[in-house]
């Protein structure tokens, strides 16, 4: 079947609203009265008060398509075929009504039912927590899926620490041998691969991790127990749209192309180097979009921050790709037009975000002109000393003005220079230890939270801490 992502997402409500769930709005991607987290980084998170019992559902069935966030897959962007920063996850939910007997084979029904999505079962594969028989049995015997594409995985078991925890079930598409290099031995559905993508994950949360228990075999059940589902609208589109990868879609092809008609005459496909800044231009001017339009602005600290780190790192693409005017802000009404079904208040909204862009990609145009100024002082200095670019200068270029290793390499090779890549390193590895340093004393005031320690860790690889570059200076 060819579907649009409209079609797509549209088709998903359908047909769990067919199974009597109600339909949710996507709600904002700034989490309410939730300070635990710093983005909505699932259709769950929003739901979260009806899974804890502090509201009652009128209906215990609900479906979404929410807009999430993820940053910690931010380095995943451009490389891997199937991350973004923003995506929206598709999922049903069942507050303690439906179980697994109901959710394994509608998921099935949905995916390879040529009423809806009409995907080949050939190319479905599943994995399983190799303890969870109920789902097993499902698979085999329910679904009739056969037991080669069945595999078990000691990782499917979803914990978070106190609270409701469980299994979950796992469902790939095979994208075909030509995404099965012979070198890698993660080549199965779950392992490391581009050729089982993963799709949905469906998670059972039938245990309750009490305090103090450490083995999940020791958990008791759950008297009610709840499914929470989510698929990736952007992956699933792939399949539809028989694309290489995530971006070669109708929710991302308009962006590369007005992205290509800004550039120095660069086309998408002929450079797979430029290709990634295409991917990630495309991916960061969604999430920038989308952030601001929910009232995010960018600023130094938590969501801010985020926000920030993302558009730089657009801009230094933008650089590659030859765009040295401001441009990200034409991307907003691109993005406002492509999500405009189910997200109009984008497209309304496009004259405000985009003057948020474009103020912000000003300032930084002018951070990073001063710093390949600074960096061809470096550069004339190292071509009197050896040729070599010291590391701690590159690291410094790196931390302080958001220069990527590679755009200093490049610019060192454009001028018969190398970097001192091994001194890079030691210099990053220091700033590590300072920040792991920190971090443990934060863990011991009681910062539990994946997402922000996600947040720590890459502001460790990122470290535009230093962003008021007029006093920065290069030593
Ligand atoms: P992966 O293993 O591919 O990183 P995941 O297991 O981390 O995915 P889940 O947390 O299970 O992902 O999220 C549910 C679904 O949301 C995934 O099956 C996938 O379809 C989608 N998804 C998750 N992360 C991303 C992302 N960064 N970009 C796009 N889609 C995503
Ligand atoms: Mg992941
Ligand atoms: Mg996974
Ligand atoms: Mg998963």
């Amino acid at each position: 079947k060819e579907l649009s992502s409209a079609e797509t997402r549209e088709m998903f409500l359908r047909f769990f609203e067919s199974k009597g769930h109600a339909i949710e709005p996507s709600q904002s991607l700034i989490p309410k009265d939730d300070p635990s987290l710093l983005w909505i980084n699932s259709g769950v998170a929003t739901l979260k008060k009806y899974f804890d019992g502090s509201v009652i559902p009128e209906n215990r069935r609900i479906t979404n398509a929410q807009k999430a966030i993820r940053t910690n897959d931010i380095e995943n962007v451009g490389h891997t075929a199937r991350h973004h920063t923003l995506f929206e996850m598709m999922g049903n939910f069942s507050i303690g009504d439906y179980f697994k007997t109901d959710a394994i084979p509608w998921a099935w029904e949905l995916l390879t039912s040529p009423e809806w999505y009409d995907i080949d079962p050939e190319k479905l594969y599943v994995t399983v927590y190799p303890d969870d028989n109920e789902s097993k049995q499902i698979w085999l015997d329910v679904v009739g899926l056969p037991k080669d594409h069945l595999y078990e995985e000691p990782d499917n078991f979803w914990d978070i620490g106190e609270g409701p925890s469980g299994p979950d079930t796992e469902i790939f598409y095979d994208r075909g041998s030509k995404y099965d290099p012979d070198d890698n031995e993660e080549n199965y559905p779950g392992g490391e691969n581009e050729r089982y993508l993963e799709i949905w994950n469906i998670v059972f949360s039938q245990y309750n991790h009490l305090p103090g228990l450490t083995d999940n075999k020791d958990y008791p059940e759950l008297p009610h127990k709840n499914i929470d589902t989510g698929m990736g609208l952007e992956r699933l589109v792939s399949v539809f749209q028989h694309a290489d990868t995530n971006f070669e879609t109708d929710l991302f092809l308009p962006i590369i192309h007005a992205i290509e008609g800004m550039s120095d005459g660069k086309k998408y496909g002929d450079d797979p180097e430029l290709d990634v800044s295409f991917k990630v231009i495309a991916d960061h001017a969604r999430a920038v979009t989308f952030a601001i339009g929910d009232g995010a602005l960018p600023s130094n600290e938590g969501r801010g921050y985020i926000i920030r780190r993302l558009l730089r790192r657009a801009v230094v693409h933008g650089r590659r790709l030859g765009i040295n005017q401001v441009f990200l802000k034409n991307l907003v009404p691109v993005v406002g037009q492509i999500m405009q079904s189910y997200y109009p208040e984008v497209l309304e909204n496009a004259d405000y975000i985009a003057s948020i862009v474009e103020k912000e990609e000003n300032r930084f145009n002018k951070t990073l002109t001063a710093g390949l100024q600074l960096l061809q002082n470096v550069m004339d200095d190292a071509k009197q000393n050896g040729g070599v670019i010291d590391g701690g200068v590159a690291f410094k270029l790196y931390d302080t003005y958001g220069f990527p290793l590679e755009i200093t390499i490049e610019e060192a090779q454009d001028n018969g220079l190398t970097v001192d890549e091994a001194g890079f390193e030691s210099a990053m590895k220091e700033q590590q230890d300072r920040a792991r340093a920190a971090r443990g004393k934060q863990a011991s005031m009681g910062i539990q939270d994946g997402l922000l320690t996600d947040l720590h860790t890459e502001s460790e690889y990122v470290g535009w801490t230093d962003l008021e570059v007029e006093d920065a200076t290069l030593v």
